[in-house]
């Protein structure tokens, strides 16, 4: 199917009924449905998510919910991007099926009383920082996996204590669906794309890319041997020299468990968040 032909096909649902009578169809025809959840602004960041899941199934279901449960107090909820329409084109050009659209009344109708508490995989990096984001997060996408019951839900790499998080929660409660991770897609210059890349100006612009020469530096040091601590101080100084105002963490862990190491001696992931201006960034390799 060309992706002139597939972009008539992308039909826009507000509602969890409808939406779950069309997977069901796709389910029943031997369709395999995947959801990207994803809370919009898109970028070809979500694209390439788009891009695995259509290699993964026959069926893709993005949904676009700016979920207000993972946004803390003095967060940027209320000047999140939001752009649906230019959304909706871009999704009808990558040959999305369905666009999820719920309301926030969808979501949480009133009494809604909830949360999902994933424990200890939450307690540092961002868990440290953004306390109950990742509650937010667990119960937000457990109930949009419930809602739309695909077979695959992908999420980024980007956000990999998320994608973590979200594995244990699903593996903990037997939910049925598979979870995939997409590799970060970056720009030539190695900033990972983020919907908030566009809160930069351009000598924020010009300087964020250095989070992931210092990832990449970081990671070549323990390959060959070297200890995390002195790497990281030495990274840590250098962001801070290049104008990153607060490094709220910058840690090498274990790639399950997200708990601290000094040698990478196993499956290994180094993670950072850092402020440029009032930008909050986050980034993160595999070693
Ligand atoms: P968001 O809209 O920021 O919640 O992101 C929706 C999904 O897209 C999440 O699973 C993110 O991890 C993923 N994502 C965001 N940026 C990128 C990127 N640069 N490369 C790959 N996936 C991404």
């Amino acid at each position: 199917m060309s992706s002139q032909a597939s972009s008539v096909a992308l039909v826009r649902f507000d509602a969890v009924a409808p939406l779950r009578a069309r997977v069901s169809e796709w389910k029943a025809a031997g369709e395999r449905v995947v959801l990207v959840p994803t809370m919009g602004a898109l970028h070809r960041g979500h694209l390439s998510l788009v891009n695995r899941g259509r290699e993964l199934g026959q069926r893709v279901i993005v949904s676009i919910f700016v979920n207000p449960t993972q946004f803390g107090p003095s967060e940027d909820f209320s000047r999140y991007p939001r752009d649906t329409e230019t959304d909706l084109a871009l999704l009808a050009g990558a040959g999305v099926d369905a666009a999820y659209l719920p309301s926030v009344e969808t979501m949480y109708p009133k009494d809604f009383s909830t949360s999902l508490t994933v424990a200890g995989i939450t307690d540092g990096l961002c868990g440290a920082y953004r306390p109950g984001h990742f509650a937010g997060v667990a119960t937000v996408v457990t109930k949009l996996v419930n809602q739309v019951q695909p077979d695959i839900a992908l999420f980024g790499e980007k956000d990999f204590q998320q994608l973590q998080v979200i594995r244990r929660a699903v593996r903990d409660l037997d939910i049925p669906v598979e979870i995939g991770g997409v590799p970060t897609l970056r720009e030539e210059d190695g900033l990972a794309l983020s919907s908030r890349n566009r809160y930069l100006d351009a000598e924020e612009r010009r300087i964020a890319p250095i989070i992931h020469r210092e990832l990449t530096r970081i990671a070549e040091g323990l390959r060959t041997g070297k200890a995390a601590s002195p790497l990281v101080a030495a990274s840590t100084d250098r962001l801070t020299e290049a104008g990153f105002s607060t490094i709220q963490y910058l840690s090498v862990c274990d790639a399950d468990t997200l708990a601290p190491v000094e040698h990478a001696t196993g499956p290994t992931r180094i993670l950072v968040a850092a402020y440029l201006g009032s930008t909050r960034l986050i980034d993160n390799v595999a070693v």
